[in-house]
């Protein structure tokens, strides 16, 4: 009989949001699979429990990975935690979830901290829809991909994002999505100095650039409006382009606003504004 895989979400800022449950199933595992065995073995000091550990993370989880599910397959019962939250969420544990699943390892999980949802929660935007976009690549072109593929996105969006890269994050979601469009910033959950600020994505650039960032951020970005969203079209784009140009905006800038203004890819308003000028 394989032992089970249990993930185990552990506190995002106060100890004290540790459930009876995750306890219980950290002390009852056979062993612990960590992302980082040391943020884990304080967690374990403070809770008075005394386990074998395994380090499991993004650059060893290939051979890991394998090495954990030998030893649940043999028996033994596994707690995967991550440094904080829900493991599995932007943090390791997808891969471990697939291969138990499919070598037939009964997986469970128990509930609790998530940054994103505790975010989303406190965000006073509407949370009846909502699609989770993780943190955005540091890679230009692919951080690009992903910003478009949301341009028209209607639901609230959440993004994680580290703090010294808040400010950048912050104008390339107004340039996709228009300065005006409402973000709850909201930073540093369960902890001393949490804070929600409830403004838009220009304000945001601006409060940041001035006072630099610290601390830990989730940012809840406000879906487009459905009626803007999908209808508008080259001629409305181009007609945009051409008032905001005589309004003594560059052609660069002009283009930019309509497509963060019509929710349309900045090449395609590009390219019509130059098909009408050629008519
Ligand atoms: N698996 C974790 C979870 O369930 O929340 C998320 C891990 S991800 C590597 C770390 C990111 O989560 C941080 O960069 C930040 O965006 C967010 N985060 C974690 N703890 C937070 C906190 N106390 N306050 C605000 N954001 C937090």
């Amino acid at each position: 009989m394989p032992g089970t895989l249990t993930l185990v979400p552990t506190p995002i800022g106060n100890l004290g949001d540790i459930s009876p449950r995750a306890r219980e199933a950290l002390e009852s595992a056979d062993f612990i699979a960590a992302e980082d065995t040391r943020v884990t073995l304080k967690l374990l000091n403070f809770l008075g429990i005394k386990k074998s550990l395994i380090s499991y993370f993004e650059h060893n989880k290939a051979e890991k990975g394998d090495i954990i599910l030998q030893r649940i397959l043999a028996g033994e019962s596994c707690a995967l935690v991550s440094d904080a939250g829900s493991p599995a969420i932007s943090d390791p544990g997808e891969d471990l979830v697939r291969l138990c699943a499919q070598s037939g390892v009964p997986v469970s999980a128990v509930p609790g901290p998530c940054a994103a949802i505790t975010a989303l929660s406190i965000s006073a935007l509407p949370t009846g829809r909502f699609c989770f976009e993780g943190f955005l690549s540091m890679s230009k072109k692919s951080r690009r991909e992903h910003l478009e593929s949301l341009r028209g996105e209607t639901r609230t969006m959440i993004f994680y994002e580290a703090p010294h890269k808040l400010v950048n994050t912050l104008h390339d979601l107004s340039d996709t999505f228009g300065g005006d469009r409402p973000i709850s910033l909201c930073r540093e959950l369960t902890k001393l100095h949490e804070e929600v600020f409830r403004t838009t994505l220009a304000e945001a650039a601006a409060h940041y650039e001035a006072l630099p960032p610290r601390g830990e951020f989730v940012l809840i970005v406000a879906g487009a409006k459905a009626a803007s969203a999908p209808k508008a079209d080259g001629a409305d784009a181009a007609a945009r382009v051409r008032e905001l140009t005589a309004q003594g905006l560059t052609r660069r800038d002009a283009v930019k606003q309509a497509a963060a203004e019509l929710g349309l890819p900045k090449n395609a308003v590009y390219e019509a504004a130059l098909n009408i000028a050629a008519k």
